[in-house]
């Protein structure tokens, strides 16, 4: 068995399409757990589908995990869909939260702590999701993986891809950083570089699916398992803060993916009793590509492609995102709330983190503390919060990009 006990299947979010697992017997494909055939999207409606557990069958405290070391996302292995010594794994996820306390001065708030992504083995938070997305690629009868990606997903799948010997093919829209694209051919990635911006990236990603219909997508919600990597950001946090609840999760936002995840996380650890509440939500994006800002300020349960993204920060330019309707509802659910912020304080914000901090942040998650300048500016804090922002990639994938912001300043 490579899928863990509790693990009960897949559904859908959007009807009442269930794949359960086949408890003694394997299922048609050979492959214990949720059958390969209609594991993409619900094949009823299309929609996404979700990893669901018997949390119930469950039995794990805080003292357990406490006493676990703290060396990768694997540590919550209960709650994950495989098991760890099937894992394909280089340690992501365990990474630090790091205390921030000029950015608290300067807010005007108790604490604020920034979830340092950026020390994962390809230098993103795409590890965590593409960890286990590829542990279930392996499992099957699969030689290759592929997805679209505006670039650190294209790495970090490449380099688990090349961990699992499958082939990788990645596909990056012209636009993707250099060290992306480098990185993909270092890891022995296929790349295809598509001019253009991400949709057509993903329009040749399709493309390719459909050629080649032996090939496993690793897209956006195009597996349920990049979600459940995702997801253990929450536990991470919470578990760091010694089980106190804080009261924002800032997230810089994209495909919806890491908002979906912190709110799935949340609700888990909430079913087991590990904690009491769900924290406010928010996303951060770039005012240049913000559907899902422009979709909560218009009080939508799904967004509206954008036409015309325009923004430097590359890594969250989605204009049609496949995770926006769950980050809404993450949002929406957990009183939170969604933020854009123009591209100069964007990268105002991530050179005053590194300036201040210490932390290297990219130029996408700046999005984030300038986000929370923009609700300090606000008056939306009374002074006794805990602020989590996360810091989805590290600095120097874009150093240039950083360097460039303070030419622009004449320092
Ligand atoms: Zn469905």
């Amino acid at each position: 068995m490579t899928t863990t006990d509790a693990f009960s299947g897949l559904e859908c979010v959007d009807c009442e399409y269930e794949n359960k697992s086949e408890s003694e017997s394997e299922s048609e494909s050979g492959v214990d757990g949720p059958d390969e055939t209609d594991a993409r999207r619900c094949p009823d409606c299309d929609g996404i589908l979700e990893a669901t557990y018997d949390l119930e069958a469950i039995d794990l405290d805080r003292a357990e995990l406490e006493s676990r070391p703290f060396d990768s996302l694997w540590r919550y292995e209960e709650l994950l869909p495989f098991a760890r010594d099937s894992a394909v794994t280089t340690d992501e996820g365990a990474t630090a939260l790091v205390e921030c306390s000029k950015l608290a001065d300067e807010l005007g708030v108790d604490r604020v702590l920034i979830k340092d992504e950026g020390r994962n083995p390809t230098g993103s938070i795409a590890d965590r999701g593409q960890s286990v997305a590829v542990t279930d690629a392996l499992r099957r009868d699969t030689t290759d993986v592929a997805l679209a990606s505006t670039g650190n997903d294209g790495q970090s799948a490449a380099a688990y891809a090349g961990r699992a010997d499958l082939e990788s093919h990645v596909f990056v829209p012209s636009r993707s950083g250099f060290t992306n694209k480098a990185m993909v051919n270092v890891h022995g990635g296929d790349m295809s570089v598509v001019g253009g911006r991400m949709g057509a990236a993903e329009d040749a990603y399709e493309e390719a699916l459909a050629e080649h219909d032996d090939w496993h997508p690793l897209g956006t919600f195009d597996t349920p398992y990049r979600l459940e990597g995702a997801k253990t950001l929450f536990y991470e946090i919470v578990e760091g803060l010694e089980w106190e609840v804080p009261d924002a999760i800032v997230v810089p936002t994209g495909t919806g993916l890491g908002l979906a995840g912190l709110y799935k996380g949340a609700r888990e650890f909430r079913e087991l009793g590990l904690i009491d509440e769900v924290p406010a939500l928010y996303a951060a994006q770039a005012a240049g590509c913000a559907p899902i800002v422009e979709a909560f300020d218009d009080g939508r349960a799904e967004h509206e492609p954008v036409e015309h993204p325009d923004t430097i920060c590359g890594d969250i330019e989605i204009p049609d995102p496949a995770g926006g309707k769950l980050a809404l509802e993450a949002i929406r659910e957990s009183d939170g709330g969604a933020i854009a912020t123009e591209d100069r304080a964007i990268l105002e914000a991530a050179v005053a983190v590194a300036n201040g901090e210490g932390l290297e942040v990219a130029p996408s998650p700046g999005a984030a503390p300038s986000a929370v300048w923009d609700l300090a500016e606000r008056g939306e804090f009374d002074g006794s919060e805990t602020i989590v922002l996360v810091n989805t990639t590290a600095g120097n994938k874009e150093a240039d990009v950083l360097r460039s912001h303070l030419m622009g300043q004449g320092i």
